[in-house]
């Protein structure tokens, strides 16, 4: 059984709440969302070699599924949590935004930013600390923890499109590489903010399966090239195990 150790977190509420304003969020996803469900377990579909975890909700016999509402929706731009970049992503966006070095490209444009995730029911706490694409033009790294609508985000959408960080591509699912037999195995679960109004229930996954499909590359070429951007020193990662009264 899994619970969503969220409800402590009030912006997350606050987040859900504004959702409400103007989206027809069901309740059993509000719910989740706030780590209020008890009922709450996860499907895994591997498809290929991407093995996604698929919230199911026992009681309700429903799978928790996702789709965009873009262009109708931007809120996961407008709510911009980080951009952690990969190397590819430092080489791209270094042309991408007129600079002749990638050293003057991470002096002006980015921050170094931690972040933290739960995982295994919040008993392994990973942080990640990572050269981050700056979402304001003054953003320090004091800003990091904060939630700031990305200065590439305009009426016409994204500016940066399609060089934006490999990160965009993946949102809403958070990927983590484990080694299985010798081999790479890439999992990928909903990294469930408050901020997106595209979750919704259904009976099965079948209206799922393409994007998952097109999502399975995105999010498996994503893993390797986050593998190379810490093997090469341009971030580093930590885990720790939390003792239950922590
Ligand atoms: S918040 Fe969700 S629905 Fe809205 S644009 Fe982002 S991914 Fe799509
Ligand atoms: S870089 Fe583009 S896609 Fe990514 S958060 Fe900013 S506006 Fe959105």
């Amino acid at each position: 059984m899994i619970v969503y150790r969220l409800s402590s977190c009030s912006p997350i509420k606050k987040s859900m709440d504004e959702l409400l304003e103007k989206w027809d969020i069901p309740t059993e996803i509000y719910e989740l969302q706030l780590g209020q469900r008890t009922d709450v377990i996860e499907k895994a579909i591997n498809v290929n070699g991407v093995v996604f975890h698929i919230p199911y909700l026992t009681d309700k016999h429903l799978y928790v599924l996702w789709k965009c509402h873009w262009p109708d929706c931007h809120n996961c731009c407008e709510k911009q949590l980080k951009l952690p970049l990969v190397k590819e992503d430092i080489e791209t966006l270094t042309r991408k935004l007129g600079y002749t070095s990638e050293a003057e490209f991470v002096k002006n444009e980015t921050i170094i930013a931690t972040i933290n995730q739960r995982r295994h029911s919040g008993k392994l706490l990973t942080t990640l600390t990572m050269i981050s694409l700056k979402r304001k033009e003054e953003e320090t790294d004091q800003d990091a923890n904060s939630v700031i609508a990305c200065r590439f985000l305009n009426n016409t959408g994204c500016t940066l499109h399609p060089d934006k960080p490999s990160v965009c591509w993946i949102y809403p699912f958070v990927p983590s590489t484990v080694i299985d037999s010798g081999r790479v195995v890439v999992h990928a679960r909903f990294h469930f903010t408050g901020n997106c109004p595209g979750f919704y229930l259904d009976e099965t996954v079948n209206d799922m399966l393409p994007l998952l499909e097109e999502y399975s590359k995105k999010i498996f070429d994503y893993s390797m090239a986050f593998g190379r951007t810490l093997r090469e020193n341009y971030g580093c990662s930590s885990k720790m195990q939390i003792h239950p009264s922590s």
